[in-house]
């Protein structure tokens, strides 16, 4: 608790580090004289990670960690996007909601569970969110234990070894450092141009830390986000309808995609497709109005909603970051900062990994992997870099899609139709080139598939592995029939 009270108060001594820089002149500390051998700025998956790795391996790490409130209010700790307002409440509602459908089929199998079962949406929330700060604490605690400095400041550069890091109260701090990673993540799209948007919106950033039910919920977008928070709403027992303007799953494999929503709509997701919503206004029963327009038809249509969130992708946090001071470019249609293999920006000791970096997949693992490297490249003589090809992901949807490598289409554009067969390779040694899985604990099976895929096994070598039985996993050993033999795949037996 002391510990948790000083963070609060702000770092002792901020004064000395302020003198130090500012008698450092414009471009900051000479080498030697900085405070930090290493600064990250931004305390998530990537941040964290390399934080800690580079303090294991003996140098002197700050971390600076700031989280500006959503603009519905929404505050969290420390961790970043995963930990609080991402992969792990998303999983754990994904848990309840499958939780509910086991309870459902229970009965089949002898169980007497009266029927219907209520979902309380404040117990749930109340034990994810302690979960979360949980999490939170053991993030503080490890930073600790590693003496990795901890600020809970909003940083900005000042010049390319200095940052200014300014607490919730206006205090100023400036830090000097021989490296300097910037993970400073994206947080959610909000569409400005639309009315009603700002004001009577949620995103991702709170629907997480809601106390009470989001009750009748429109969801606005068709990727990741939309339809994992979709499915859980579904799951728990809420009305909930996802508004696409295209397709879902962009940059997916769209057979697998089309699988996905087809699941979700036989288990009581509505969905509008091909629609452009246009505005939001509050009505006298504090509902909220929406009305969109139907692309094909024309047509404007209303519909009323207790909540309404936007999951239509996300904006990288570098804006805020006077990146200029530093000479850090960015590419300024995505605003992520530009990268090279060794993650190293515009500036060669100022580096950038996660979902702030420009063309990296927004993922934890990936960013946590991205951290690790670099900080062994920086600190412990490796010259290992991160690989991005054939990263597996997994869509926590009510059916589970996991993939890793190519999808059907990237495969065919890539090697031609008349070279590609069930996503490998027609040609011997038939290497596979993308696998894709729909089913419960996708995230599991494809971890264990995506070792195959990095060693680059063939397709005979995965006909040739023995399944385990009886299990979903083995379907993927025993794949025979492909799109073009035309037999029907259909699973009769065991
Ligand atoms: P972040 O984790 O976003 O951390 C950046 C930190 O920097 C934040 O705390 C931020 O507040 C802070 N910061 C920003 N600017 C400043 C500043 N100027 N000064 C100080 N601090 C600053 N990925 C998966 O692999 N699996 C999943 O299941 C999954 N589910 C997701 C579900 C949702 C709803 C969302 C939104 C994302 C999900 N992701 C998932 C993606 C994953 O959360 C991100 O890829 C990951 O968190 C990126 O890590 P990062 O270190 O780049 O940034
Ligand atoms: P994405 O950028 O992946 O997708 C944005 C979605 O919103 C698309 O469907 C897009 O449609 C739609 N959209 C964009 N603008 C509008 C608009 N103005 N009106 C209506 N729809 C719009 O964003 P997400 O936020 O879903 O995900 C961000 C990243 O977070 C992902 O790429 C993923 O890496 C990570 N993530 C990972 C998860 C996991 O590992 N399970 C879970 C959640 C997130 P269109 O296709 O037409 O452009």
């Amino acid at each position: 608790m002391a510990a948790m009270a000083a963070a609060l108060r702000g770092p002792a001594g901020c004064f000395r580090w302020q003198t130090r820089a500012l008698a450092g002149g414009v471009r900051g500390a000479a080498a030697g004289q900085r405070d930090y051998d290493l600064l990250v700025i931004g305390g998530g998956s990537g941040g964290l990670a390399c934080a800690k790795e580079a303090a294991q391996l003996g140098s002197k790490v700050a971390v600076v960690d700031y989280v500006d409130p959503s603009p519905r209010g929404t505050r969290w700790g420390l961790g970043g996007t995963c930990v609080n307002v991402g992969c792990i409440p998303k999983k754990l509602m994904h848990q309840a909601a499958l939780l509910g459908g086991l309870i459902r089929d229970a009965r089949h199998y002898g169980w007497e569970v009266a029927q219907p079962v209520p979902h309380d949406w404040r117990k749930m929330a109340e034990a994810v969110q302690n979960h979360v700060k949980s999490l939170n604490w053991g993030h503080r605690v490890q930073l600790q234990d590693r003496k990795v400095k901890y600020f809970n400041i909003k940083a900005s550069f000042v010049n390319e070894h200095t940052v200014c890091g300014v607490a919730k109260g206006g205090k100023e701090t400036l830090l000097s450092a021989d490296h300097i990673v910037i993970a400073t993540g994206g947080r959610p799209r909000y569409p400005t141009h639309i009315e009603g948007a700002l004001e009577y919106g949620i995103t991702s950033d709170d629907i997480f830390w809601l106390k009470e039910s989001p009750g009748k919920t429109l969801v606005v977008g068709a990727s990741y986000v939309a339809l994992e928070c979709a499915g859980f709403l579904t799951g728990i027992g809420l009305d909930t309808t996802v508004l696409m303007r295209s397709i879902p799953l962009r940059g997916f494999d769209q057979q697998m995609s089309s699988l996905v929503t087809e699941h979700m709509e036989s288990h009581g997701t509505r969905f509008l497709r091909g629609c452009i919503l246009s505005h939001v206004r509050r009505l006298s029963d504090g509902q909220l109005q929406v009305t969109w327009e139907d692309q094909a038809s024309g047509k404007e249509d209303t519909g009323a909603f207790d909540t309404v969130l936007w999951a239509i992708g996300r904006v990288p946090q570098t804006r805020s970051l006077n990146l200029e001071k530093a000479g850090v470019d960015t590419n300024p249609d995505s605003q992520k900062i530009l990268v090279d293999a060794r993650e190293a920006t515009s500036v060669p000791h100022i580096y950038a990994i996660g979902d702030v970096a420009e063309g990296r997949p927004e993922l934890t693992p990936t960013a946590i992997m991205a951290g690790k490297l670099l900080a062994q490249r920086l600190f412990g003589g490796s010259s290992d870099l991160m690989d991005y090809d054939n990263v597996p992901t997994t869509v926590f949807t009510p059916l589970e899609y996991g993939c890793v490598g190519l999808s059907e289409e990237e495969a065919v554009a890539r090697h031609g139709q008349e070279h590609v067969e069930m996503v490998c390779l027609r040609e011997p040694p038939q290497l596979v080139l993308g696998l894709h899985f729909l089913g419960p604990n996708a995230g599991e099976v494809t971890q264990g598939f995506a070792l195959g895929i990095k060693c680059r096994a063939s397709y005979a070598q995965v006909m040739r592995t023995v399944g385990i039985h009886p299990t979903c996993s083995e379907e993927v050993v025993k794949v025979r029939i492909s799109k073009r033999s035309g037999l029907d795949p259909t699973v009769t037996g065991c």
